[in-house]
């Protein structure tokens, strides 16, 4: 039986027959941009997130520029990112016109390591850090990091892309941000048919300045108090994803159950699962074994290639040591634990509705390569 890596075709019944019927109606209306789809997907994110404003836009890369210009940073300040993160979250730095300095990685949990990040603050007194939700959960020291940020007054920025549905203490991860972001690319646990993405704050005058931002600075209809882009979400897709929020409870669900089996599983095979802080209740939205043999780990990936089972590795490089990042990257606070992450991680299938049946299959596959 082979496994893939990710599935995104398996649509609970009905899905697809109400999609057709939602999108032929609004083609016949034309109703492509604007229109009662997205205030009603932007009011219930903003409920879903535990935040009192969602703004939505094009893309998750596009909701990290928006916040970081609503937040003022631009050219020449210097903002902290993760090492260890989507390349996104140190590209949005660069294209509004800041500079980016990276923070080493806490192998514990993905995020940074705390005390690297409170050494940049000191060291590079940067305007804005961004940390980043990764794998489905967040930081176990999320609560220092908010409270040190507003203690050394810089705007903290939290890349959620990875995290819609994970709860930290109790509450949605988004909850308490100073303004956090998220993507509805398709692979993430709120996928879209496409593009798409969203930005969460408490503060009605930073959800404006967004708003206003991605919508071509607009004021009036022919007014522009700023230079923006445009950075709208479309009305189809809109409609995509409230329909697919209808259901997000059981694939959430489903994810969890899926992520749960492994990490009961994989420890008796000699793997190392990582697992969320104890402070959060995961999305599972993948699965990150670490295997530090770099021999084991090519013996289990050859395995997999050659059983038809998907494997990924999320992230297999640094941020600051990317091509791109030369000359771009102002600096780095902390050590190389990053390095270790990155080189370390195998991700496992994982995604809503896989089988128990398809589960087994790769902790067979992986037995088999580990016995040899
Ligand atoms: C997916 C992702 C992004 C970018 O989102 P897009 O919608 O693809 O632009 C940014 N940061 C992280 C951590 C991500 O996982």
């Amino acid at each position: 039986m082979k496994v893939p890596f990710i599935d995104l075709k398996r649509y609970e019944s009905g899905f697809l027959e109400t999609l057709n019927a939602t999108l032929a109606a609004m083609a016949a209306n034309a109703q492509f941009i604007g229109g009662p789809e997205i205030p009603r997907l932007e009011s219930r994110l903003s409920h879903f997130a535990g935040v009192s404003h969602a703004v939505t836009c094009a893309n998750g890369t596009d909701a990290l520029q928006l916040a970081l210009r609503a937040l003022d940073v631009g050219r020449g300040d210097t903002v902290l990112v993760p090492d260890v993160t989507f390349w996104a979250t140190l590209e949005a730095v660069v294209n509004v016109g800041a500079n980016p300095v990276t923070v080493d990685a806490d192998i514990a949990d993905g995020g940074v390591a705390f005390d690297a990040l409170a050494d940049g603050i000191v060291r590079f007194g940067p305007k804005a850090v961004i940390i980043a939700h990764l794998y489905g959960w967040g930081s176990s020291r999320l609560d220092d990091i908010r409270a040190l940020c507003v203690e050394k007054k810089v705007a903290l920025l939290e890349d959620g892309a990875q995290c819609f549905g994970a709860e930290y203490r109790g509450k949605p991860a988004y909850t308490g941000a100073l303004i956090s972001t998220t993507s509805f690319y398709p692979a993430k646990v709120l996928g879209g048919a496409g593009d798409g993405g969203a930005v969460f704050t408490d503060d009605a005058e930073l959800a404006e300045r967004v708003r206003r931002l991605g919508n071509h600075g607009r004021t009036a209809h022919y007014g522009y108090g700023d230079i923006g882009w445009n950075s709208r979400l479309d009305s189809l897709q809109a409609a995509f994803l409230n329909l697919s929020l209808d259901h997000i409870g059981t694939r959430i669900a489903s994810r969890r159950a899926s992520a749960a089996l492994y990490r009961e599983r994989l420890p008796s095979l000699g793997i190392e699962v990582m697992a969320p802080p104890a402070d959060y209740t995961e999305n599972g939205y993948c699965n990150v074994c670490l295997i530090r043999d770099p021999e084991r780990k090519a013996a289990l990936e050859a395995a997999f290639r050659a059983a038809g089972v998907g494997f990924g590795n999320i992230y297999p490089g640094v941020m600051s040591q990317q091509p791109g990042a030369q000359g771009v990257s102002k600096g780095h606070c902390g050590g190389n634990v990053g390095e270790t992450l990155c080189a370390s991680v195998l991700n496992l299938p994982l995604f809503s509705y896989m089988t128990t049946g398809e589960i087994q299959r790769v902790l067979d596959v992986a037995a088999s390569a580990l016995r040899k």
